[in-house]
């Protein structure tokens, strides 16, 4: 069943989603996975990514940081944000969302999963009953290897792009120029 992979909505980066228009709809939680959805797979926060969680707090946002990576990778990764983690998750598996939830004090109700792999973020989403946002997954300049995943994505979500329903289905939350 493709649909178990369908994300609510797909946009470019973190950077155009509309978190107002989130908020305005109710949502309270953000799960963030890590790798290739906030910093490149590996790196180290930026000062830029710093800046964004710091906005999303002042705006009363929580956030929960959702990672299969282990701790002291998620923690390097935390250190100038400070945000709540869930580290070993093991997405798709439900119990890292759960957990999430736990920590920020939300619910399925008004928490939603943003990450860059339909297999495990999106997927895990979906079982947990979680709207999910996919960003295209964080690429460095002239890096022209991608995994074999990324080409079953590439099909899962053209066929996304072909089932208007599926589309959307947050509203359309791409923040507008
Ligand atoms: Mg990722």
């Amino acid at each position: 069943m493709i649909e178990k992979y369908y994300p609510y909505e797909y946009v470019k980066n973190i950077y155009c989603i509309d978190y107002k228009k989130l908020w305005d709809m109710g949502f309270r939680g953000l799960i963030f996975d890590v790798d290739n959805t906030l910093v490149h797979h590996g790196d180290d926060s930026t000062p830029k990514v710093d800046r964004f969680f710091e906005r999303l707090h002042k705006k009363g946002f929580k956030t929960c940081l959702l990672s299969d990576n282990e701790k002291s990778r998620v923690e390097r990764f935390n250190k100038n944000i400070g945000t709540l983690y869930v580290c070993d998750a093991d997405k798709p598996n439900v119990s890292g969302y759960e957990k999430a939830m736990e920590l920020m004090g939300t619910d399925k109700s008004n928490s939603v999963v943003i990450g860059d792999q339909i297999i495990t973020d999106i997927r895990g989403a979906n079982n947990t009953g979680l709207p999910s946002i996919l960003v295209h997954f964080i690429r460095l300049p002239g890096e022209k290897h991608i995994g074999k995943r990324r080409y079953i994505e590439y099909f899962v979500m053209w066929t996304w792009k072909c089932r208007k329903k599926y589309r959307y289905r947050l509203g359309d939350i791409r923040r507008k120029k």
